[in-house]
C-alpha cells in the first residue's frame, strides 16, 4: 500500500481509536470501530458479471477449448469459472488469427486511427473499473484497495498514454522509421494479472503489432474480461487473441515458429528456459524477470515514513511484488527502533476478507505458493535467521500467510538470496555506505531498489553505485506508464513503460 494510499487505511492504528471516551466508559470515539476492530467494509460484488465458463477469444470469436480448468477465490477456495486450455491447435489457431489481423488490417492502419482504439479502451476500463477491481481481487486475492486505487488507475493510464504515441513514432525515434515487428506472444504472471497484460498490450498495439495474450493459470480472469471490453471497442478481429491455459500453453506460444517477438514476465527460472528455446531463431525477446530489492535505511532518514515505506516495500500485495523491497538494511544504530517501530506498525495490519476495504493483506494467491513461502521461511529458521510473526489470527479456509520478519539474517542465508514472493522480509545492518552498497549489490538480481535518507547528495551517490534498474528514494513501489520499469542481470532483459517500453516492438529503420 503505497503511502499515498494510506488515509483510510486500518492500519491506522485501531488502538488509538480505542483511546477511553470522556466518561470512562471505555466506548470507542468512533462508532466505526468495534472494540479493537474497524466495523467490516465489504465491497459489494453484485454487480460483478462474471459468468460460469469462458472460451478462448481468438480471431474475434469465442472459442471452445475442448479441455477446461478451473479458476478459484484463493480467500475462499470457492470456484470462480472455468475457463478453457489452449492446446497446440488453439495456439496455432490464435497465432494465425494474429497474423491474418497484422497483414490485413492493423499494421497497415495508420497510428492515429490505432490510438482511436486504444483511447476508447482505456476509457472503457474506466467506466467498468469498480466491477474490474472486485474481480481481480476474487480471482487473485489481492486488497481492494489496492486493486481499486493502484491496479485498475493505472491499467487505464497505460492505454491512455500508449494510445498518445500511436501517431508520434516519429517523434519517439527521430530521424528513424519505426516499423512494428509483426505477431507478438506474450506471457504473464498472477501478481498483477490485469496491470501486466495492460504493460504488454498497449505499447504493442500502439506500435502496429498484433498479439496473441496467455494469462497465468491461476488469475485469467480479467484478461479475459479486458477481451470483452476490446470486443465493445470494436478492435478488428485478431488483433488482440487472448487464450487461457497453463505454463504448457505458454510455452507453445513462444515457441510457435510464427510468432516475431516474445514478450514475457515471470519467473526467473521459467525466464532462462524461454531464452534457451528462443536462442538461435532470430527472434526478438523481453523478459521481465524476477527480484529481491534491497530497502536500505540511513541513520539519518525520517524513520516513522522510513517504516511505513519497509511496510509498502514488502507487505503490499502480500510481498507478491517482483520490485518488493524484499532484503531490508538498516544502519546499526537505529537497527533496534527501526524494528520495534515494525513489529508495532505490523501489529495494525488487517489481514483478512481482500473485498474488505479496510484490508491491507490478503490471501496469497495459490496453495502452491503458499507451500513455497513456507518452505523458505522454514529454511531461515533453519538456517539460524530469527524469525518473527504478526499476531494476527489467519482464516480458516483460503491460503494465508502472517507477514513475517527475519532477523540475524547472513548474506549467505537462502530466504537473503532467493526470491520468496511473499509477505517476508530478511533484516541486515550495515555501518559503513560502502557495507550498505556491496551488501545490495551481492545479488543475482537488479529488479529495484530503495534508499532512504535525510541527505539529497547521499541518494545520488547511493542509487548510482546501486545496480537495479529502478530505484526510489525515501518511498517505495511508485509506478507511472511514463517511467521505464526492468532490471538487470538475472531479472531481466528489456524496459516496459515510458518512451523505452516502445523500443521492445520496433524495428527502426
Ligand atoms: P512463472 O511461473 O514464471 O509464470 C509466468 C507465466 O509463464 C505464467 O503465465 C505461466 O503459466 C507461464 N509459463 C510457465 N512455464 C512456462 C514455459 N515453460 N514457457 C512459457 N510460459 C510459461 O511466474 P509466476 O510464478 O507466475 O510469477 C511470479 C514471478 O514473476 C516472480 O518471479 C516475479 O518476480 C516475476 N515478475 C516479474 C515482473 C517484472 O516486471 N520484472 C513483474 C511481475 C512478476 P501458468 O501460470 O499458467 O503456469
Ligand atoms: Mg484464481
Amino acid at each position: 500500500m503505497p503511502e499515498g494510499q494510506k488515509e483510510g487505511a486500518a492500519g491506522a492504528k485501531p488502538k488509538s481509536a480505542r483511546a477511553k471516551s470522556a466518561d470512562g466508559a471505555g466506548k470507542s470515539r468512533y462508532d466505526f470501530v468495534e472494540g479493537d476492530r474497524y466495523a467490516p467494509a465489504p465491497e459489494s460484488s453484485d454487480h460483478v458479471s462474471l459468468r460460469d465458463s469462458y472460451q478462448l477469444f481468438i480471431g474475434g470469436e469465442w472459442v471452445r477449448a475442448p479441455r477446461r480448468i478451473e479458476t478459484i477465490n484463493p480467500a475462499t477456495g470457492e470456484v470462480l469459472a472455468e475457463v478453457g486450455e489452449a492446446g497446440p491447435r488453439m495456439v496455432d489457431r490464435a497465432v494465425a488469427a494474429a497474423r491474418q489481423a497484422y497483414e490485413k488490417t492493423w499494421s497497415e492502419m495508420p497510428g492515429r486511427e490505432r490510438g482511436k482504439y486504444l483511447f476508447r479502451l482505456a476509457r472503457l476500463i474506466q467506466e467498468r473499473a469498480r466491477e474490474f477491481a472486485v474481480v481481480e481481487t476474487m480471482d487473485g486475492g489481492k486488497p481492494i484497495r489496492e486493486s481499486r486505487d493502484i491496479d485498475l488507475p493505472l491499467v487505464a493510464a497505460h492505454f491512455f498514454y500508449y494510445a498518445g504515441w500511436a501517431d508520434k513514432l516519429d517523434y519517439a525515434f527521430p530521424g528513424r522509421r519505426a516499423r512494428p515487428l509483426g505477431v507478438v506472444g506474450q506471457v504473464i504472471p498472477w501478481n498483477f494479472p490485469l496491470l501486466m497484460a495492460a504493460w504488454k498490450l498497449a505499447p504493442a498495439l500502439a506500435c502496429g503489432n498484433t498479439v496473441v495474450l496467455k494469462p497465468a493459470e491461476t488469475t485469467p480472469l480479467t484478461a479475459l474480461k479486458l477481451a470483452e471490453l476490446i470486443e465493445e471497442a470494436g478492435f478488428p478481429p485478431g488483433v488482440v487473441n487472448v487464450i487461457t491455459g497453463a505454463g504448457k500453453t505458454g510455452q507453445n506460444l513462444v515457441r510457435h515458429p510464427d510468432v516475431d517477438k516474445v514478450a514475457f514476465t515471470g519467473s526467473t527460472a521459467v525466464g532462462k528456459l524461454i531464452q534457451k528455446d528462443l536462442a538461435g531463431t532470430g527472434r526478438r525477446f523481453t523478459l521481465e524477470l524476477g527480484g529481491k530489492a534491497a530497502n536500505i535505511i540511513f541513520d539519518d532518514a525520517p524513520v516513522n515514513q522510513a517504516v511505513e515505506g519497509i511496510v509498502n516495500g514488502i507487505f503490499f500485495n502480500q510481498g507478491h511484488v517482483c520490485c518488493a523491497g524484499s532484503r531490508l538494511f538498516v544502519q546499526e544504530g537505529i537497527a533496534d527502533t527501526v524494528v520495534r517501530k515494525l513489529k508495532r506498525r505490523m501489529e495494525t495490519l488487517v489481514l483478512g476478507d481482500p473485498l474488505d476495504k479496510n484490508t491491507d493483506v490478503g490471501a496469497i494467491n495459490s496453495q502452491e505458493q503458499l507451500e513455497r513461502i513456507r518452505v523458505l521461511v522454514d529454511s531461515g529458521r533453519e538456517e539460524g535467521a530469527r524469525c518473527w510473526q504478526s499476531g494476527q489470527k489467519l482464516p480458516r479456509k483460503g491460503f494465508w500467510f502472517k507477514p513475517t520478519i527475519f532477523t540475524e539474517c547472513a548474506q549467505s542465508h537462502g530466504i537473503v538470496q532467493k526470491e520468496i514472493f511473499g509477505p517476508v522480509l530478511a533484516i541486515q545492518t550495515f555501518r559503513t555506505p560502502e557495507e550498505a552498497v556491496e551488501k545490495a549489490n551481492n545479488t543475482p538480481y537488479g529488479l529495484s531498489g530503495g534508499v532512504w535518507t535525510d541527505k539529497g547528495s547521499k541518494i545520488f551517490k547511493i542509487t548510482s553505485q546501486i545496480r537495479a534498474g529502478v530505484l526510489w528514494a525515501n518511498t517505495f513501489n511508485k509506478f507511472d506508464p511514463a517511467s521505464p520499469f526492468g532490471g538487470y542481470k538475472e531479472s531481466g532483459i528489456g524496459r516496459e513503460g515510458g518512451l523505452q517500453g516502445l523500443a521492445p516492438y520496433v524495428e527502426l529503420r
